[in-house]
């Protein structure tokens, strides 16, 4: 299923333009427009998922396959040290791309703490 104005379903599509990373049939991987660091890319399902919120049981093969590819695609884009997968998911955690992607981000120096930590 794709949806005609999700802008990464049109990625899918090739009426946006994109950097292609990875691509079969069901999952597409390709470069973040917006990069934070030396290796910073995307994984997505080609079929319209939301968000995480949404993945159910029938999903459970194309997860894992995503889930595999992730370290093995990091690796080939030079992300030898290990990486940071972030999969925003919803309002709390602030996805604003509504078709569920995982982001691979590493290649440089290790990266900042992610949530503020509370002093003790
Ligand atoms: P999120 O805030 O988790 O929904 O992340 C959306 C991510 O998609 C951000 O890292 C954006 O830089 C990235 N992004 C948005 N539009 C595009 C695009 N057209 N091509 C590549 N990456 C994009
Ligand atoms: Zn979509």
């Amino acid at each position: 299923m794709q949806h005609a104005n999700c802008i990464f379903c049109r990625i899918v599509r090739g009426e946006i333009a994109s950097r292609t990373v990875y691509e079969d049939q069901e999952v597409l991987a390709f470069h973040d427009i917006n990069p934070l660091a030396p290796v910073h890319f995307l994984i997505i399902p080609k079929g319209h998922i939301a968000s995480m919120m949404d993945l159910e049981d029938g999903h459970r093969d194309l997860f894992g396959k995503i889930m595999v590819l992730a370290p093995k695609l990091a690796r080939e884009q030079g992300a030898k040290d290990g990486f940071r997968l972030i999969v925003n998911t919803g309002r709390v955690g602030r996805q604003e791309v509504g078709h569920v992607h995982l982001r691979i981000i590493g290649g440089g120096a290790p990266l900042g703490s992610m949530l503020p930590r509370p002093r003790s």
